[in-house]
């Protein structure tokens, strides 16, 4: 190392922050994590009950195979061999029935007829094979996909999923994130041994033995505050200076953190005006299968952005034991019931026994025999900061990783683009930051 090794701060131990001190330790940098949760992983960290081999995700998580900067990462810690990429078997509910995602046989029996499903399947194709989508930003992927896929395709699958991801917000998400969505997609999909929630643990152990890492848990940065020319991180137990400081959080946390420091500034305007939705899952594990027909995931329509008035109170109906053997939770099937809400919404303030009431209710609509009986456990999670709603010209608005604070350093799912947020992109933004905290 040529550079004097810098003092780096770094608020939140998730994938972004593990992968920044990945290459920091290696460069000889001193790190220090700070992470308000009681785990390292944050949105994909995962519990383990009782008679459990494997951590579950809170919420569902796997990678893609087109997912290169995980794997890269994984390598270089000698990890990726833990790697395990099973194939699983995504639907749709249309009108009563699942029907296959992918393209098979059975496809020309979409309920929107042959040619319609032969339109759909070119633009998908073409969507599938261009290599840079961002100059559709310039379009609403409802608009797009209106003109180009038709109405009946547009209505029966891109609507629905539109509407179930964002809401209120879904005619403004421009088509470069349906590109890169469509765009990064795999059949196989993967996941460690042992679940995220051990990847994550495996990364965090390799970043701590390749130098001077310390990883602080359940404390949480109150401010981040300036003494003589310095970041300065200050916690419940006292403050302290840092050469640089890094923080991977919300837009609104990183504005409370810096309060008048950032808030007046351009940046902490551009900041502020990010949207974004939470997410929430209800988790069951139940005695016996629920989608017997062996599918894996399953989109359920949504017809409104009224989520009241849509058939189903939730988005998706993932049985990730259809997905993972069933042996490594303890013989439980694991199903979630997910969906994605503003965080003014009243799933983020209904009693977890009133939620889970509500979604367990139409179950049966996906196996008539289901009954609440099934249910041995259940969970719920909820995350108010869950996925970034990308409007029409997104990439003019994202605020840089150099905030204005000098020093100060902020990575977010809200500045991955026009990818969707994943633990792939943020391992890549990760590192970038990292590079740019050493090469200033
Ligand atoms: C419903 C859902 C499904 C998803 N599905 C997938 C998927 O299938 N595959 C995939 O790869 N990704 C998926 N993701 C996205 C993935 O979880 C995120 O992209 C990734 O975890 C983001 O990592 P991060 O480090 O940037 O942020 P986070 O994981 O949010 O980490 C930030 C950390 O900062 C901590 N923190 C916040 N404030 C403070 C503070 N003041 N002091 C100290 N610490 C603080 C938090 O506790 C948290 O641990 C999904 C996310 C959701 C919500």
């Amino acid at each position: 190392m040529t550079q004097q090794p810098l003092s780096v701060g770094i608020i939140g131990a998730g994938a972004t922050g593990i992968a920044a001190a990945w290459d920091l330790a290696n460069a000889g940098h001193r790190v220090t994590i700070y992470e308000a949760g009681a785990e390292i992983g944050g949105l994909a960290a995962g519990f383990k009950a009782p008679g459990w081999d494997w951590h579950l995700e809170k919420f569902y998580h796997h990678w893609f195979e087109t997912d290169t900067d995980i794997k890269a990462i994984l390598q270089e810690m000698n990890l990726w061999d833990n790697v395990i990429f099973p194939r699983p078997k995504t639907s749709y509910w249309i009108d009563g029935k699942i029907y296959r995602s992918e393209i098979s046989p059975s496809a020309v029996f979409l309920p929107i007829g042959p040619l319609a499903t032969a339109r759909m399947g070119a633009w998908g194709a073409f969507l599938k094979l261009k290599a840079d989508g961002l100059d559709l930003e310039q379009y609403t992927a409802h608009e797009w996909m209106l003109s180009h896929m038709g109405k009946a395709a547009y209505d029966k699958f891109f609507r629905p999923l539109l509407i179930g991801k964002f809401g209120d917000h879904y005619q403004q998400v421009n088509m470069a994130w349906m590109w890169a969505r469509i765009r990064a997609r795999s059949l196989r999909l993967g996941i460690y041994k042992g679940g995220f929630q051990a990847a994550l643990n495996a990364m965090a152990a390799r970043v701590q033995s390749a130098g001077d890492v310390t990883i602080h848990l359940n404390t949480r940065v109150e401010r981040i505050n300036w003494a003589d020319g310095q970041p300065v991180l200050e916690t419940g137990g006292g403050a302290q200076r840092y050469d640089r400081v890094l923080s991977t959080t919300s837009p609104n946390l990183l504005l409370k953190m810096t309060g008048d420091a950032l808030a007046d500034s351009l940046y902490g305007q551009q900041v502020g005006a990010l949207q974004s939705i939470g997410a929430v899952c209800v988790v069951l594990a139940l005695d016996q299968s629920l989608l017997t027909d062996g599918t894996y995931w399953l989109n359920l329509p949504a017809t409104s952005a009224d989520k009241r008035s849509n058939r189903f109170p939730f988005l998706a109906l993932v049985e990730h034991t259809n997905w993972l053997p069933r042996q490594h939770y303890g013989d439980d099937v694991i199903v979630y019931c997910g969906d994605y809400v503003p965080a003014d919404h009243e799933y983020f303030t209904l009693s977890e026994d009133e939620l889970t009431r509500r979604f367990v209710d139409v179950l049966h609509h996906f196996n008539a025999d289901f009954r609440p009986s099934w249910i041995k456990r259940s969970w719920v999670f909820r995350a108010p900061y869950a996925q970034p709603v990308p409007g029409v010209n997104h990439s003019k608005n994202i605020p840089p990783l150099k905030t204005p604070m000098p020093g100060v350093y902020w990575a977010s799912m809200s500045q991955v683009y026009p990818w969707d947020r994943g633990t792939n992109f943020a391992v890549e933004m990760g590192r970038r930051v990292a590079g740019q905290i050493m090469a200033e």
